[in-house]
């Protein structure tokens, strides 16, 4: 598509603003005016009381104007008035020019209840601060609902905790095979062969990061075990690794440790028994649906019978959280296999239940296969997550995490519910960038945090990206070289939090 920014706006902003209405589009310097491209023109411009925008969408003949003007307030900083009026216009073009509004309104951001908590937290009730995101975000108040007790869970479980704190983050990015809609870096069967060769390495990695942890002098909230599938990890693997964290931390210290087995088709007794010895507190056995033709459709290589069989191990295991995922959206998948595979989750009872909206991502193999095209049923898939967030709160789950993702379908949202004090907490510290994470193993990135008063500082240090770079580059980024004046992955860390108490100072 083509977009015309006329006076002071952030670039990427007026994009991701454009995406909410095209998703999917291009903004390059070679789209040529033609029939059918859109063409959005964002006019601002600063006034000394406030900031005035107007938006015009055009697609051939078609065409749709709107105009706003937003005044300077206590209530919001400059930048955000000027993204507000240009967001109120392209809002209330896309409206004339599609005859509805997106659900979110302008909110473009990955993180929705963020805007909400930074009301609540300055002071505005609840009901002040819904009002204020369908008034001035025109968010629908289904979605400012959700937002608002998003919001309200996360600062409740947060509340005293500081940036003294920290988590850690260890990635398995291996599966048994290769689902056809995954666009994650994991690794399947080929590269199974290099799975022992990680592993040494993970191990070195997780012991020299605890050991700089300590150093920092921060205590470590959460261990988070992710993937790909953890559990493609054999018995002796997993022992191997969670004796590695049991032996650089006090385990029964933590907060939370989580295994994310992930695919039931992973799971053996053997495994979670020795999660369970470990000290892993949370695990995930993930059906994504409960219908053995959109798992087919999906290439996820389990069935029904397999989750089941899993999910008794899982309950059976003695570790005290079992998380489900399930995603809505998928290909072949409606309202009646979704609201079927929900409730029949429910009747589990699991601690915590992730619902996912399908994103539709280039790297999938899917994607690439001709003659696959998928047409996502927004529609359904709107009421599919409609029933989740009906449903769920009457079984007493709360809804305490939430995330967006590019080209979800139909712009949907990511919830995380939980019964009563089984929260996941690293997914809060992770989402709402509370303490720094440290990231261990292929893909995984550190996100060094520090909290200063205003907006947090911030830096992110990322490992080698698939596990034959990580075999390949580990070594060298860790301890990096000082004759050539590369700094080593723990002197990067420590010039972080130096640098911040200078600033302190
Ligand atoms: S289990 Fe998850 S990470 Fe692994 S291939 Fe399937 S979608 Fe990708």
């Amino acid at each position: 598509m083509i977009l015309h920014i006329h006076g002071d706006l952030n670039p990427y902003y007026a994009q991701t603003l454009c995406l909410i209405y095209f998703p999917g589009s291009k903004f390059g310097e070679d789209e040529v005016e033609a029939d059918g491209v859109p063409i959005v023109d964002i006019f601002v411009e600063d006034r000394a009381d406030g900031i005035y925008s107007r938006a015009v969408i055009r697609v051939g003949e078609k065409r749709a104007e709107a105009d706003c003007f937003v005044p300077f307030s206590e209530l919001f900083p400059r930048d955000r008035v000027r993204k507000m009026a240009s967001g109120h216009a392209v809002t209330l073009a896309a409206k004339d020019f599609f005859g509805y509004i997106s659900p979110w309104g302008l909110l473009t951001g990955v993180r929705p209840a963020k805007v909400a908590a930074q009301y609540l937290e300055s002071g505005y009730g609840v009901m002040k601060t819904r009002k204020l995101l369908t008034g001035e975000y025109f968010l629908n108040p289904k979605k400012a609902y959700l937002a608002t007790s998003v919001a309200q869970t996360e600062l409740k479980l947060t509340r005293g905790k500081g940036d003294d704190l920290c988590s850690v983050y260890i990635s398995i990015p291996f599966c048994p095979t290769r689902c056809a809609y995954c666009s994650f870096i994991s690794a399947s069967h080929r590269m199974l062969k290099i799975l022992d060769d990680y592993l040494a390495l993970l191990v070195e990695d997780v012991k020299s990061t605890f050991a700089l942890i300590r150093d920092l002098g921060k205590t470590v909230a959460s261990v988070y075990i992710g993937g790909g599938t953890p559990t493609t990890l054999d018995a002796q693997g997993l022992e191997t690794l969670l004796a590695a964290v049991a032996e650089s931390t006090d385990v029964t210290a933590l907060e939370e440790f989580t295994l994310e087995a992930g695919r039931p088709d992973t799971i053996t007794a053997e495994k979670l028994e020795i999660a369970r010895r470990y000290g892993v507190t949370r695990i995930s056995v993930n059906p994504q649906t409960l219908s053995d033709e959109v798992l087919g459709n999906i290439g996820r290589r389990h069935t029904a019978a397999d989750f089941y069989r899993a999910y008794e191990i899982a309950a059976a295991s003695g570790i005290k959280d079992i998380n489900t995922d399930l995603i809505v959206g998928l290909p072949g998948d409606d309202f009646k296999t979704f609201s079927h595979t929900l409730d029949e989750i429910v009747a589990l009872d699991p601690s915590n239940i992730t619902v996912h909206t399908f994103c539709f991502k280039r790297a999938a193999d899917m994607s690439k296969k001709q003659g696959t095209a998928f047409v996502p049923d927004v529609q359904s898939a709107a009421k599919c997550i409609q029933y989740s967030q009906l449903t769920l709160p009457g079984a007493q789950y709360k809804p305490y995490y939430m995330y967006r993702q590019k080209n979800a379908v139909g712009n949907l949202e990511n919830v995380g519910y939980a019964k009563p004090g089984s929260a996941c907490m690293y997914n809060i510290y992770m989402m709402e960038e509370m303490h720094s994470i440290f990231g261990i193993g292929a893909g995984a990135v550190t996100k060094l945090v520090e909290h200063t008063g205003g907006a947090p500082r911030m830096k992110r240090i990322f490992a080698p990206k698939y596990p034959y770079e990580y075999l390949r580059d580990i070594e060298k980024l860790r301890a990096g070289d000082r004759d050539a004046g590369i700094p080593s992955y723990a002197d990067k860390v420590h010039a972080f939090f130096r640098a911040g108490e200078q600033e302190k100072a």
